[in-house]
């Protein structure tokens, strides 16, 4: 099978380089706004949505025009690739994947991708228009390199992910099945008993994280201290979220390298954060990040992932005799089973119902049901209410996002327990 993985690596760019970047962020950026404005004052006027290769080639008209003449500046394939970047928001929001594309700001993270006439060389990276920027190459590149996104964090970081493609023989996976229970007490709790803990990492953080905030809000508008003090922040929210990636990252190693089939809720990650007594918790979990990686990690192994429907009872559910608690609360971390007496700790319970429990959806396809119709009663963004919904597109890419989707946009009950 074809596989493609990206590997991303720090980059140092100079002085001058990094000015160079910043025209490169600038007009690309430029370009995507532009493109979008453009698509949506079309579809105003004649009822009919601007086509792909129509924008990319009003694009590379609005280049020879007077007031727009510095646009060519910018490596030109970089531009290109931002029309594709807002086709690929399109689609999402079409697909209900996304919101509507928004346009974006200089407070942003910056991106800009390179298709092509990018090289490498020892500890650096060729990068048109820029020249031979310094990188840390930590770990060796496997595949082809098919392109260079080039980032710039809010804590002014540079990244480069490579792209790479490569044929990969997907063995048989012989592992057990598993059940996984998400929470935040704790992050997962598996059938076999065991219980990975909360990393909390943005708990940890937070006392800082309110000392450099307050700090920032203290410095008067549009100073220079203001400005380092806004680097400061977004470092420290930098470091959680690295914190957090890499716990993930780890957990899901473990999960699909010792396991075949890793059975987990299809949770209703959207709706859940609504709820703002628990919405740092979750957003802190990263359950939705979590699901993408085992996802595609798991098909590399020749393991799968399935999804049991949120609406599954699997916290009530005695998962040895079926009985149907329905009096147990939030706060019960332990509960006797009326039926058979058997005593549950409450999420190793559910982990070994969610092991048991019917899928929902196929075998590493996305956990997404077909598109709802849109309704009438939420004001929707002009090319909504017309377009069809676009076939959804099956690559493993695709598939994390599917799992904080919110079928009709109405929150589910919170099981967060
Ligand atoms: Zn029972």
């Amino acid at each position: 099978m074809l596989v493609r993985q990206a590997f991303r690596y720090r980059l140092y760019p100079s002085g001058e380089q990094r000015h160079q970047l910043a025209v490169q962020f600038g007009h690309a950026r430029h370009a995507y706004n532009w493109a979008l404005a453009c698509r949506q004052e079309h579809y105003r006027e004649t009822g009919v949505a601007l086509s792909f290769y129509d924008l990319k080639r009003a694009v590379t008209a609005l280049k020879s025009e007077p007031d727009h003449l510095w646009l060519k500046e910018a490596d030109s394939q970089v531009l290109q690739a931002k029309v594709a970047d807002l086709e690929k928001a399109y689609k999402g929001f079409f697909t209900h994947r996304t919101d509507f594309p928004r346009f974006k700001t200089k407070k942003d993270r910056q991106s800009i991708r390179y298709p092509q006439r990018f090289r490498f060389k020892d500890n650096r990276i060729y990068l048109p228009k820029v020249g031979w920027v310094r990188a840390a190459f930590h770990r060796e590149m496997v595949g082809t390199p098919k392109n260079v996104t080039v980032s710039k964090t809010a804590a002014s970081n540079y990244y480069a992910s490579v792209q790479c493609e490569r044929e990969l023989d997907i063995p048989v996976h012989t592992g057990p099945a598993v059940g996984v229970d998400v929470g935040l007490k704790d992050l997962a709790t598996l059938s076999t008993g065991e219980k990975i803990p909360h990393p909390t990492h943005l708990r940890k953080a937070e006392k800082r994280l309110v000392q450099l905030q307050r700090s920032y809000s203290r410095k008067a508008r549009g100073s220079k201290n203001r400005e380092k003090a806004r680097v400061l922040v977004a470092r420290q929210h930098e470091h959680v979220a690295n914190c957090r990636r890499d716990t993930l990252h780890k957990l899901s190693d473990r999960l699909t390298r010792e396991n075949s089939v890793i059975r987990m809720e299809n949770l209703n990650i959207r709706g859940m954060l609504k709820n703002h007594a628990l919405a740092k918790g979750i957003a802190d979990s990263g359950w939705a990040t979590l699901v993408s990686f085992c996802q595609y990690k798991a098909m590399w192994r020749g393991g799968v992932v399935e999804q049991i429907d949120r609406f599954y009872p699997s916290t009530k559910t005695c998962h040895v005799c079926a009985y149907k608690n329905a009096a147990l609360t939030l706060k019960d971390r332990e509960w006797t089973c009326p039926q058979c007496g058997t005593v549950h700790d409450r999420d190793v319970n559910a982990a070994r119902v969610i092991l048991a429990a019917p899928t929902v959806a196929p075998r590493n396809r996305p956990a997404v049901s077909r598109p709802a119709a849109p309704s009438r009663s939420r004001t929707l963004p002009p090319e909504r209410r017309n377009v069809k919904p676009v076939e959804r597109p099956s690559d493993a890419k695709v598939v994390g996002r599917s799992a904080g989707l919110d079928e009709a946009g109405s929150p589910a009950p919170c099981k967060a327990g």
